[in-house]
């Protein structure tokens, strides 16, 4: 009773990072409703099992559905305001309902790291060095027998408000010399909270361009939706100058007091990106980004949450950030795969931002030279405003394409002889040339000539691929990996070869075909180090002729100005995928590699490999381009009732067990079939193209439904009687709404 006039809300619900599609009833204890006012979104302590968890209050509640007396307290409060805004809480509770997730797990995604592991969200704190009294006044000539102390306390004089220890090592001082300086008196320091602002450089800021018409008409429109809810697909050629266009409608929108969060694909954040952000906006820009620091992130997520940043460029999980006055989302590349998160919480940040941009009533921006066919469609259903932009920007023209068909060829290193001869000439003029091939390592095969072993994963039903130069073999799988074998463990034969070629064999045959050309290659392997990209870039624009070689991460928002010729090795790599997304990803893949020719004033040329010249996929990309493509796929798919005319989910059961996982969906489907609607459609379960990866074997069971009520609804239900007789079983499952790999 007592309790009851201390706080109207004596329990609380709150959201724990476990895998229960539930949340928690805890109590507050006196002590803490007396001193603190509690609130959605506050980070606590409670008591979980046997040990002690972190968790989020999701609600306040008068009432607990459980018996009061064993409902337990919580055990601390660990913040003073929200982590969790009021607007972010809403999204993430539709997202474990729309994804049919537990509400914990997606509640802690949003989270940055340091966050979820109970780190106060506060700055870092820096040290900044002051000078004393007689540090301020000293000549800096009675130092002169000790250089580094002159030019450490001319520096700290030059600043009388103070100078960050990370100023202090940008400009080269040494930190030895600060510590005698202060143990002489002549210097102090203070800690300071962690300012961005204090550290912005200086860019040479540049003047934009003159919009031509397609620009001017496509800004002018965004302009118009800026202040509402409305969302703008930008369909423009490679080179179109999308990029501009956007950067007109922030300036516009910075201007007036607007946050924008840019998203950019998992590797389209090159240091070239930010350069670009950076000379047009004389303002603070944070990046969002899995090569930086779990610090480095909350930093990041600290200015956007307390407004300070205005640019936020982030990948995938930078949908969830919070930005008071958040408003435009820009979604760059918007088709690239990495949007959707593919194991765990299987979201799609494009998707969910769009939800937001719906809930903010702010516009959202599309941009893309390759649409998706989910947004292509909604453009085409007059839901996105579509706005095309049909011309490359400045003098570039879009390059030409050119089949090179490879029957009855004889290959060298896997290049036709006409590529061979083309790169020759683009070389002799003093241009570069990009060589795109999807497979990085050496070869993905090695095998016995005697026996005809082939080196397979041990838990995985997959070849191995060999990485000479690591002297490896990798599972690009499972991530397993082994020394290089040179005998057959079979029988000790040391005939080994290699079948098939990836990115570092071209490499090597490259060099010895062009002896003197710098040859670059560009692929996971070779941009694992942090600034190895941004070194690997500056070399491409230091040489005039140059070879680059590399799988997708050299497809995507790159900017080479000298390369003219583009050579795609093997362009029916895609074509006979048995997902029915692998026409529409090839078409992605090549339209988007090939756009990396011809884009400054010389033109461009693209070389496709292809055994199969004919076929209708390639003759129409090549003559007609990726719309026309993309508007015929769409009529197949909707002749075939796939997505996205249909909605879509799969279920995905996997066990070590080479047959539980299988007989639980089929006892699944049997149970639970004759209850779903009619316009629900199920197959399976079906194994995975690749059954066994780390040693789980997996099926499927895929649904759908012209309508997302009844498929909603068939989900909630098949959820619900996994979670119940996995518990027994020793087998994990997956529900993965709108998918984007369905085998
Ligand atoms: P996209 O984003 O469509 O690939 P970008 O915006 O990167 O295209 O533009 C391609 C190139 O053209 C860039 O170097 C850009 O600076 C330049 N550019 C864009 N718009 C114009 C314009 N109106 N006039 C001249 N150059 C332009
Ligand atoms: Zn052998
Ligand atoms: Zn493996």
């Amino acid at each position: 009773m007592q309790e009851a006039l201390l706080t109207p809300y004596p329990f609380i619900k709150v959201a724990l990072p476990v895998p229960m599609r539930t949340l928690f009833d805890y109590k507050v204890p006196k002590a803490i409703a007396l001193r603190h006012t509690l609130k959605p979104g506050m980070r606590i302590k409670v008591p979980f099992g046997k040990s002690s968890r972190l968790g989020v209050i999701v609600s306040l509640s008068e009432t607990s559905d459980w018996d009061p007396e064993q409902v337990k307290p919580l055990t601390s409060l660990c913040d003073e305001s929200s982590v969790i805004t009021e607007e972010l809480m809403a999204l993430c509770e539709w997202a474990a309902r729309y994804y049919h997730h537990p509400i914990g797990d997606v509640i802690f995604h949003a989270l940055p790291v340091l966050l979820r592991k109970g780190e106060n969200a506060e700055f870092r704190t820096e040290n900044w060095w002051l000078t004393t009294q007689e540090g301020q006044n000293l000549a800096l000539d009675q130092l002169s027998r000790a250089p580094r102390q002159q030019d450490f306390l001319k520096a700290v004089q030059q600043h009388p408000n103070g100078l960050s220890q990370h100023a202090a090592s940008v400009l080269d001082l040494a930190p030895a010399a600060g510590k005698t300086l202060e143990e002489k008196g002549l210097l102090r320091r203070e800690p300071r909270s962690f300012n961005k602002s204090g550290e912005k450089h200086a860019h040479q800021m540049q003047v934009p361009p003159t919009l031509n018409p397609e620009q001017t008409i496509a800004t002018e429109e965004l302009l118009d939706h800026r202040s509402h809810f409305n969302v703008a697909l930008l369909d423009g050629v490679t080179g179109s100058g999308k990029t501009e266009v956007f950067l007109r409608v922030m300036e516009r929108l910075i201007d007036e007091g607007k946050q924008i969060l840019v998203m950019v694909p998992e590797i389209g954040l090159t240091p070239q990106t930010l350069k670009r952000f950076e000379i047009r906006f004389n303002t603070d820009i944070v990046l969002m980004h899995s090569n930086m620091s779990d610090r480095e992130r909350l930093d990041a997520w600290l200015l956007a949450a307390n407004g300070h940043a205005k640019i936020i460029i982030g990948t995938r999980s930078s949908a969830f950030i919070p930005a008071p006055n958040l408003g435009l989302i820009v979604i760059d590349e918007e088709h690239d795969t990495s949007y959707k998160q593919h194991e765990g919480f299987r979201y799609h940040a494009r998707d969910l931002a769009i939800k937001r941009a719906q809930s903010l009533d702010i516009p959202v921006l599309l941009a893309s030279a390759t649409p998706s066919y989910e947004s292509l469609t909604n453009a085409l259903q007059k839901k996105f405003t579509w706005l095309k932009l049909r011309k490359r920007a400045g003098n570039a023209h879009i390059p030409e394409m050119e089949r090179v068909d490879l029957r009855g060829k004889t290959l060298i290193h896997g290049f036709s002889e006409y590529a061979l001869a083309s790169i020759k000439l683009c070389l002799e003029r003093k241009e570069q040339v990009l060589v795109f091939l999807n497979r990085r390592g050496y070869a993905p095969t090695l095998m016995c000539h005697q026996c005809g072993w082939i080196a397979a994963c041990d838990h995985c039903d997959v070849n191995l691929t060999v990485h000479k130069r690591a002297n490896k073999l990798h599972c690009h799988h499972c991530d397993t990996q082994k020394a290089l074998l040179h005998t057959c463990p079979e029988c000790q034969s040391e005939e080994l070869f290699t079948v098939g070629e990836g990115t570092e064999q071209i490499e090597t045959q490259l060099h010895t075909l062009f002896k003197d050309t710098p040859i670059l290659r560009i692929d996971r392997d070779s941009t694992q180090r942090k600034s190895a990209m941004a070194k690997l870039t500056q070399k491409i624009h230091e040489h005039d002729q140059a070879i680059l070689i590399g799988t997708q991460m050299l497809a995507k928002g790159h900017h080479f100005p000298n390369v003219t010729l583009v050579i795609i090795m093997d362009a029916d790599a895609g074509l006979f995928s048995s997902d029915f997304r692998g026409m529409e990803r090839t078409a992605q893949l090549i339209t988007q590699v090939a756009g990396r020719a011809g884009r400054a004033k010389k033109p461009g040329h693209v070389l496709l490999q292809t055994y199969h010249p004919d076929h209708a996929a390639i003759e129409c990309l090549c003559n007609l381009g990726y719309e026309h493509f993309a508007i015929d796929g769409l009529a197949e798919r909707k002749s075939l009732s796939l997505p996205p005319f249909y909605h879509q989910v799969i279920i995905r059961a996997e066990s070590s067990n080479e047959q539980e996982a299988m007989q639980l969906l089929a006892a699944m489907r049997n149970d639970l079939e004759p209850y779903f609607s009619k316009e629900v459609y199920l197959v399976g379960p079906y194994a995975a193209i690749i059954v066994r990866k780390a040693g789980q074997h997996r099926a499927l069971v895929s649904i759908k439904s012209p309508h997302r009520g009844p498929l909603h609804q068939a989900t909630q239900m098949i959820t619900q009687w996994l979670e119940q007789s996995t518990r027994q079983h020793k087998i994990r499952f997956a529900i993965d709404v709108d998918p984007l790999e369905t085998y």
